[in-house]
C-alpha cells in the first residue's frame, strides 16, 4: 500500500561534473547554469506595456515548434482525421476561447502596471513565462522520475543552486574522537512546493517528526527485540552531556538538537554492526514507532502536565503559521505570538520571556519562526539575536528548531550574494573543508541597498534548520512555485510516503518527499531557466531586486514630500529621522541610483531609508479647516475611503471600472493592525506618527500598503517613456486624498 523509507541519493553526491559536463546520477549532458553573465532587467520582463511582446511571441513559437518536432519525431502512426465536424469544432473552440480572453482582459488586475502599488504581485520574468509554457506542454509530473525524466533533474539542479544562494552548502563534518561518530550525516536538501504555505506546513511537520524521533527510538529500543544490541545507545544533550537514551529524562529528549536527533538511526545502525549505507533499515524500523505512525496519543506519557509543544511566531507572521499548527494537530492556540517592536521586528525580550516560561514549565518548543520580510511590513526579524538566544538556552537545557520564513523576501539575499556558478561548488569533502572559511556573501556591502541590519540577518539564514523561499514572490516567477530548504537533509526520511508503484529511488527523485503528490514539472523548468538567465547573485537577480528596492525607497521619499500637506498628515510606519529632511530632498529624491551611490553623504542615509524590504506602509490623517483629526474612528474610516477610491471596483452593472471612465488613477492595498496581535509598542508608534496622540492606544489601525516590485518606475527610459514616473503617480495620489478630505 505505501512505503515510508527509501534510500535517497543526496543532492550533493548525485550532481557531479563528468568530463566537464554536469550529470545527475546516470543522466548526462544536463544543461548547466555556468553562464558568464545575467540578462539585463529591461530584457527580463514582458514590461508594463507588453513592451517585449515580440520576444515572448518568438519564444512561444519556438516552444510550439519544439513540441511538433518532439511528437512527430517519435514513432509513426495514424493521423487525426479532419472532417466537417472537426472543422466546426475548431471554429467553436476559437470562438469560446475569445470569450475567455475577453473575460480575463476585463476582470484581471493589472499587476504589471507602474500604477499598481498594492499587493505582492508584479510583472513576471520572461524566462519564467517561456520555460513554464514549455514545461507545461511537455506536461511532466515531478512526483516520480519515471514520469518526469527531464524536469526532475532540472528541479534538483535548481534546488542546489538555491541552497548555494543562501549559503546552505555542504557542512564540514566534525567527528567525535572516541566514538568516531560525526556531528551530522546529511547534506542540505530542498524541493519545490506549490507555495509558501505548503512549505511552512511541511516545515512544522518535519519539526514535529524530528522532535519526537528520540521518543520513537526509545519506544523501539524498549519494544523491538531486533534492536537489543543498541540498548546502551548514548545521545548528547543540548547542554553537552552524554546520557543513555533509555534512561534519559523526557525533558532531555525533548531538547536534543536537530542534528543529534537525526543521528540516532545511524547510532543504532553502528551498535548493531550495520554498514553506514544500511542505516535506512533502521529508519524503516523507526517508522513503525514514530508520530506519523502513532499519532500524538502514542506519546502522551512524555508530556509534563499536559504541556503540549508550541511554535513561536512573531505577531507579523503569515496566516499559514496558525494553519500549519492546526494541520499538525497541535491546535492554533499553540502557535504563540511573540510581540514585535514598533517597526514590526520580533521583540527579543518578549522571546526571552517565552523561553523562560517554557523552561520553567517544561513546555517543549518545536520551533521558533524568524520572518525575513513580513507579508504586511516587509520587516526582518532579528535572526542573529534568535540564534544567540538559542545558544544561551541550550546551555540551560532548552533547544528549539529555527525556521526562516523567507517566502516573501528570500530572493533579497541575491543582492549580497557573490557571483557563483554551479560547478564551483565542491563535491568532495576536502573541497568543503577548504571552503568553510569562504563566505558566499559580498565582503563590502556599502553599495548594497539593504541596510546593515538586514544584511547581517541575511548572512545568518544559513544557520537555520529550514527555510521557505517562494520564487513566485520576490523571484518574479509565476505561480505556482514555492520551495522548502533543509539544512540537514536526513529529516525528509520522516516525511516520505510513497506508493510501491512509484519505484525505488536509487534513481534521482524529488517528488516523494513532502506534502504534495503530483506536481508540475513546468514549475521546475521555469525556476531552472530563470536562474540560468538571471543568476541568483548580486549581478543577476540582485540587479533587478536592487532596482525594485531603489523604487521602494524613492516612493518612501516621495511620501515625505507629497503635495497638499495642509490637508492631511502623512504617517510612515517606518519612522523617518527629521534631521535628514534636507539631505533626502536635495540628494535622494528623484535622483538616479548611480548618482546616489556615488554620493558618500547620501548613500548611507539612502540605505537606511524606509522599511527593511520593499513594502511601504503609510496612512493619511485628514486636516479639516487647519485642525488635524484626533479620532481613531475617523482616521480608520478615511483610510478605508482612500483605499476604496484607489482600487478596481465594479459599477452597478457589474462591469469592471478598469475599462470605464471611472478607472482608478492608481491602485493601493489596505491592511488593519490589531493591538491584540501587534502589542502596545507597535500600535502606539504608528498612532503617534499619525498624530493620534491624546487617545488611548487604539485597538485597530487601518493602514495603506504598497508593495513596490517594479524595477522601472524611477527610470524607464529604455522602455516607452523617459524619466521618472513618480511625479505622475504622486500627483494622482495627493489629489485623490485631498479630494476625499474635502468631500
Ligand atoms: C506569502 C507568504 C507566505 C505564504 O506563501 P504562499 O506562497 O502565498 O502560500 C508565507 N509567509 C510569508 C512571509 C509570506 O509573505
Amino acid at each position: 500500500m505505501f512505503n515510508r523509507v527509501i534510500q535517497k541519493p543526496g543532492l550533493y553526491d548525485i550532481i557531479r561534473q563528468v568530463d566537464g559536463k554536469l550529470s545527475i546520477g546516470r543522466f548526462q549532458n544536463l544543461p548547466d547554469m555556468s553562464v558568464n553573465s545575467s540578462i539585463c532587467p529591461t530584457a527580463a520582463f514582458l514590461g508594463p506595456h507588453a513592451d517585449n511582446h515580440n520576444i515572448l511571441t518568438e519564444l512561444a513559437n519556438e516552444v510550439l515548434a519544439s513540441i511538433v518536432d518532439f511528437r512527430t519525431g517519435i514513432w509513426e502512426g495514424p493521423s487525426l482525421y479532419e472532417d466537417k465536424e472537426h472543422k466546426q469544432s475548431v471554429q467553436d473552440l476559437k470562438h469560446r476561447f475569445k470569450g475567455l480572453l475577453a473575460y480575463l482582459e476585463e476582470h484581471s488586475t493589472p499587476f504589471s502596471s507602474l500604477r499598481y502599488l498594492a499587493h505582492m504581485t508584479g510583472d513576471q520574468l520572461l524566462p519564467a513565462l517561456a520555460a513554464y509554457y514549455a514545461g507545461m506542454i511537455y506536461n511532466s509530473n515531478n512526483v516520480t522520475i519515471q514520469a518526469s525524466t527531464a524536469t526532475t533533474l532540472l528541479e534538483m539542479l535548481t534546488m542546489r543552486d538555491l541552497c548555494d544562494m543562501v549559503g546552505f552548502t555542504r557542512r564540514p563534518m566534525f567527528f567525535d574522537e572516541t566514538s568516531g561518530i560525526p556531528d551530522h550525516m546529511a547534506d542540505p536538501w530542498a524541493h519545490i512546493t506549490s507555495d509558501g504555505s505548503i512549505a511552512n506546513i511541511e516545515a512544522v511537520w518535519s519539526a514535529r517528526e524530528s522532535k519526537l524521533l528520540p521518543f520513537a527510538a526509545l519506544e523501539a529500543l524498549t519494544h523491538n527485540p531486533d534492536l537489543k544490541k543498541a540498548a546502551n545507545l548514548k545521545v548528547l544533550t543540548c547542554d553537552q552531556r552524554k546520557v543513555k537514551l533509555v534512561d534519559a529524562e523526557p525533558w532531555e529528549l525533548w531538547n536534543l538538537t536537530r542534528d543529534e536527533r537525526l543521528l540516532i538511526p545511524f547510532h543504532i545502525a553502528k551498535l548493531l554492526g550495520l554498514k553506514m549505507e544500511d542505516t535506512y533499515q533502521i529508519w524503516e524500523i523507526l517508522t513503525h514507532y514514530d508520530i506519523n505512525a502513532k499519532g500524538w496519543q502514542g506519546f502522551s506519557q512524555y508530556f509534563y502536565d499536559h504541556q503540549w509543544p508550541i511554535v513561536l511566531i512573531p505577531s507579523t507572521a503569515h496566516y499559514s503559521w496558525p494553519k500549519s499548527v492546526a494541520v499538525m494537530g497541535l491546535g492554533t492556540g499553540n502557535a504563540q505570538n511573540v510581540m514585535v517592536d514598533e517597526i514590526g521586528r520580533m521583540n527579543l525580550s518578549e522571546l526571552r520571556h517565552k523561553l523562560d516560561h517554557a523552561l520553567r514549565n517544561k513546555q517543549p518548543i518545536l520551533m521558533t519562526v524568524s520572518v525575513f520580510g513580513s507579508t504586511e511590513e516587509s520587516a526582518v526579524d532579528p535572526l542573529k539575536g534568535i540564534i544567540s538566544l538559542r545558544d544561551e538556552y541550550r546551555l540551560k537545557g532548552l533547544d528549539f528548531d529555527i525556521h526562516v520564513d523567507a517566502a516573501w523576501g528570500g530572493y533579497f539575499i541575491s543582492t549580497i550574494r557573490k557571483e557563483f556558478k554551479m560547478e564551483e561548488v565542491p563535491n568532495s569533502m576536502e573541497g568543503v573543508n577548504s571552503l568553510s572559511c569562504h563566505s558566499p556573501f559580498l565582503d563590502d556591502t556599502r553599495q548594497v541597498l539593504l541596510n546593515d541590519y538586514v544584511v547581517d540577518q541575511a548572512k545568518e539564514i544559513c544557520q537555520a534548520d529550514s527555510i521557505t523561499i517562494d520564487p513566485h514572490k520576490m523571484g518574479y516567477v509565476q505561480y505556482p512555485a514555492g520551495t522548502i530548504l533543509y539544512k540537514n537533509g536526513d529529516v525528509i526520511n520522516l516525511t516520505t510516503f510513497t506508493g510501491t508503484y512509484i519505484g525505488s529511488a536509487t534513481d534521482p527523485t524529488v517528488g516523494l518527499f513532502g506534502l504534495e503528490g503530483s506536481r508540475p514539472g513546468a514549475a521546475a523548468a521555469a525556476v531552472y531557466f530563470t536562474h540560468a538567465c538571471l543568476r541568483p547573485d548580486y549581478k543577476g537577480y540582485g540587479e533587478v531586486i536592487t532596482r525594485s528596492l531603489y523604487n521602494a525607497k524613492q516612493f518612501y521619499a516621495e511620501l515625505l514630500f507629497i503635495g497638499h500637506q495642509d490637508q492631511f498628515k502623512t504617517a510612515l510606519l517606518m519612522p523617518f529621522d527629521p534631521s535628514n529632511y534636507e539631505l533626502v530632498r536635495d540628494k535622494i529624491l528623484r535622483k538616479g541610483l548611480d548618482e546616489i551611490r556615488q554620493d558618500e553623504e547620501a548613500m548611507p542615509v539612502f540605505r537606511k531609508l524606509g522599511p527593511d524590504q520593499n513594502i511601504i506602509d503609510y496612512g493619511f490623517n485628514p486636516i479639516h479647516h487647519g485642525v488635524l483629526n484626533n479620532k481613531v474612528d475617523i482616521y480608520n474610516q478615511f483610510t478605508k475611503k482612500v483605499y476604496d477610491k484607489l482600487r478596481i471596483k465594479y459599477d452597478e452593472e457589474g462591469r469592471s471600472q478598469k475599462n470605464t471612465q471611472n478607472q482608478p488613477e492608481l491602485m493601493l492595498s489596505m491592511t488593519t493592525f490589531m493591538k491584540k496581535d501587534y502589542g502596545d509598542e507597535f500600535m502606539k508608534s504608528f498612532a503617534n506618527q499619525l498624530g493620534l496622540t491624546d487617545t488611548p492606544i487604539p485597538d485597530e489601525l487601518n493602514c495603506l500598503r504598497s508593495t513596490i516590485m517594479s524595477p522601472f518606475t524611477s527610470d524607464i527610459k529604455e522602455l516607452q517613456h523617459r524619466g521618472s514616473y513618480w511625479p505622475t503617480l504622486m500627483t494622482a495620489l495627493a489629489d485623490n486624498v485631498a479630494m476625499l478630505v474635502n468631500a
